[in-house]
């Protein structure tokens, strides 16, 4: 039986570096569930298609073909039409529109079935929002991964400044305060700790600390 690792929580609460590493350490290949909701989001930015248009949207969905490469010890690689899109993913307007589209539940459908096709050929540790309470209910570990808002925000500030998009921190703490106040209040599928998953507020370790609690938990 392939073996399921569920990693979710907030904005830049770490757990792409914490799934990455975990991936490593455990050699398990490791599917970043929210690149593929940027993907679509990419795809809808650029051919001009009103996000907030929730049927042009849904209308659109049959025109992406969308592929999600993961094996382990590699990161994920997201193509799009045949291109791989994986660096423009991270594009702060892209950050900024996938909750509107990630509300919507013909998108999360579309997604979902990406995601079970590619968990469903082995062992994978899945990061995203929705993983231990909707996409993989029966996952065999669970983990809610966090940090206070500041340190998020924080941490994203630093991501961004990396790439030359320059952003103050309190324009930072307004934005992932909005991201997750839009996660956790969709209707569908809304960001929560699922009851059996265990709770990590990561504001105090460091990357590798958080590694080794989850490591200590999986027993493969
Ligand atoms: O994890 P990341 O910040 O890349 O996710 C981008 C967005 O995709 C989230 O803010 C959320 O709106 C959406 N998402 C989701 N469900 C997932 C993964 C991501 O709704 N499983």
């Amino acid at each position: 039986m392939s073996i399921n690792i569920a990693i979710d929580g907030p904005v830049a609460s770490g757990k792409g570096a914490v799934t990455k590493g975990l991936s490593q350490k455990l050699g398990i290949p490791a599917l970043d569930t929210g690149a593929a909701y940027r993907a679509v989001t990419l795809f809808l930015l650029d051919n001009n298609i009103d996000i907030h248009d929730e049927k042009q949207v849904l209308l659109n969905l049959n025109k992406i073909n969308l592929r999600l490469f993961s094996a382990a010890q590699h990161d994920l690689r997201v193509f799009v039409q045949g291109h791989d899109v994986t660096p423009r993913i991270r594009e702060n307007r892209v950050s900024l529109a996938v909750p509107v589209i990630a509300a919507y539940l013909g998108v999360r459908d579309y997604v979902n079935r990406q995601i079970a096709a590619v968990a469903a050929q082995g062992n994978y540790i899945l990061e995203g929002r929705d993983i231990g309470t909707v996409v993989l209910p029966n996952a065999q570990y669970k983990f809610f991964l966090t940090a206070s808002l500041e340190v998020r925000a924080k941490r994203r500030k630093k991501d961004l400044d990396a790439k030359g998009e320059n952003i103050t921190l309190a324009d930072m703490i307004e934005q992932v305060r909005q991201r997750d106040e839009q996660d956790m209040n969709r209707k569908v599928a809304p960001l929560r700790q699922a009851p059996d998953a265990i709770y990590i507020d990561n504001s105090n370790l460091t990357l590798k600390q958080t590694i080794d609690t989850i490591a200590k938990y999986i027993k493969l």
